[in-house]
């Protein structure tokens, strides 16, 4: 299935396939401060259809864009490579259209030691 979601204001959109059952709660020092709810797919698996402009944010070994909206700064999704060097999207699925969060496993990840 093909998941939809957006920032706020809607300058960011996207289209995530797949399935989502289990989502990540990361304690890092950006995620314990965003607070969102992470769910990780191949790179080509996220589509970007906004039309907004998206800042980008990096930190640490600067692997990964973090990207969030230039207008309301929400952070939808980010792009960057996995363990094994393959292209990896993450989507913060709070930005998802009507995914109801109460049904969705919810696993704690100590992002913080990685
Ligand atoms: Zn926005």
């Amino acid at each position: 299935m093909t998941h939809r979601g957006r920032c706020h204001c809607g300058s960011l959109a996207f289209e995530l396939d797949g399935e989502i059952a289990e989502v990540y709660d990361c304690n890092c020092s950006m995620c314990r401060r965003r607070g969102g709810l992470l769910a990780f797919a191949p790179a080509d698996a996220l589509r970007e259809t906004g039309t907004g402009e998206a800042g980008t944010y990096r930190f640490n070994a600067h692997r990964i864009d973090h990207h969030f909206c230039t207008v309301c700064g929400i952070a939808p999704y980010s792009r960057g490579t996995g363990p094994d060097g393959s292209p990896m999207a993450c989507v913060n699925v709070r930005c998802i259209d009507g995914l109801d969060l109460a049904l969705l496993k919810i696993v704690q990840i100590d992002g913080a030691s990685f």
